[in-house]
């Protein structure tokens, strides 16, 4: 089972995989964007990581609520209210359980994504975030490690796409033979939800 120190431990890992990234995340962002995606999502983790630390939420949902709450206030681009809208999503639907299983996880984790889809109106295949959260969602049954191969695929294969939403798009033809700096990020979470699994 799942419990709270699971879900603060995901969201502590993705912070210092973000401060990790955060060059290359900016350096793919600024060859088909406006050069922010690792410095938004870096102010944004840190916000969250102090906010949990403050707050110490007790529940899963609590836990996913809250970080995607402060992702959603200090994150100033695109980025922000859609991974807010995937973790709050997420939170919403594990409800006020004390602890959670992988299934409710996958469930959870799926409400989120079509929540993300909802609201950038993204679908698989677009070059967003979505073309590595869908497949990891879609592998989460197969357990972490399954979920973390199909993120770091999905956000491999959004190299040769061209871009059909977001800043990226406004490029057309020019944005095909780059990795999406949003897919590569949403891997790295998918990533941090394994760590925290095995640590
Ligand atoms: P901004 O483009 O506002 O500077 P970021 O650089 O932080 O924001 O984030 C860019 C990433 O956000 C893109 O690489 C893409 O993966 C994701 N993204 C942008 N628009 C959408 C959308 N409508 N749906 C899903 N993901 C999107
Ligand atoms: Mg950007
Ligand atoms: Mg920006």
């Amino acid at each position: 089972m799942l419990d709270a120190d699971f879900f603060r431990r995901w969201m502590t890992v993705a912070a210092a995989s973000v401060d990790r990234e955060a060059e290359r995340l900016t350096a793919l962002d600024s060859a088909i964007g406006d050069a922010d995606h690792g410095s938004n999502l870096q102010r944004g983790f840190t916000a969250v990581r102090a906010t949990l630390e403050k707050e110490s939420p007790e529940t899963p949902g609590q836990v996913l609520t809250l970080a995607g709450r402060q992702l959603i206030s200090t994150v100033g681009g695109a980025s922000g209210p859609l991974y807010g809208t995937l973790l709050r999503r997420a939170g919403k639907a594990l409800g006020d359980a004390a602890e959670v299983d992988e299934a409710q996880l996958a469930e959870a984790l799926r409400a989120g994504v079509d929540g993300v889809m909802a609201l950038g109106g993204a679908a698989p295949g677009d070059k967003t975030m979505i073309d590595a959260l869908a497949p990891a969602v879609d592998a989460l049954p197969d357990g972490f490690a399954a979920a973390r191969a199909a993120a770091e695929e999905g956000a491999v294969a959004t190299t040769p796409l061209q871009a059909r939403k977001g800043r990226a798009s406004y490029l057309g033809e020019r944005s095909i033979g780059h990795q999406d700096p949003g897919a590569t990020s949403s891997a790295l979470l998918i990533a941090a939800l394994q760590e925290a699994a095995s640590g």
